[in-house]
């Protein structure tokens, strides 16, 4: 999804390094990716050099739907930075996703209340060229 108004947004991003670079780079094209353990299979993030799981140190990353179901959400009337000032107020989500990993993320421009357990998905805002962020959006509008 290309977005105006998301360019205040750039100086929240992380440092980039060698461990998450996948994962933003991964949003900058379009894809939700994940690390998955080539030991157990299981999918995991934050991104880390060993398997949550099991311990092994065979991880690779893997594009992923990113869905799931609403874990629990927090609703912010509060502005912190100038970035999210068009939102307010907005949600910031956890989110259950079918992968496995439980994701944290805001929910911008909700148009109804959200329910604990509906399902989400992912909706990536650009902010430009390189630099994009995760989002979730209710499935049913
Ligand atoms: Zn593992």
């Amino acid at each position: 999804m290309s977005d105006r108004n998301l360019s205040e947004f750039g100086e929240l991003f992380p440092q980039i390094n060698e461990l998450n670079a996948p994962f933003w780079n991964g949003l900058a094209q379009g894809e939700v990716r994940m690390q998955q353990c080539g030991a157990c299979s299981a999918h995991q993030y934050p991104a880390e050099t060993f398997c949550y799981e099991c311990g092994a140190g065979a991880m690779s990353w893997v594009p992923v739907a990113g869905e799931g179901t609403l874990y629990s959400f927090t609703v912010v009337h509060q502005l912190y930075h100038k970035a999210f000032k068009p939102f307010l107020p907005y949600t910031v989500a956890i989110v259950q996703t079918d992968e496995g990993p439980r994701m944290l993320a805001p929910m911008l421009g909700l148009k109804r209340p959200l329910t604990i357990g509906e399902r989400v998905k992912p909706c990536i805002r650009i902010v430009d060229n390189d630099k994009a962020f995760l989002t979730y959006v209710p499935v049913k509008e």
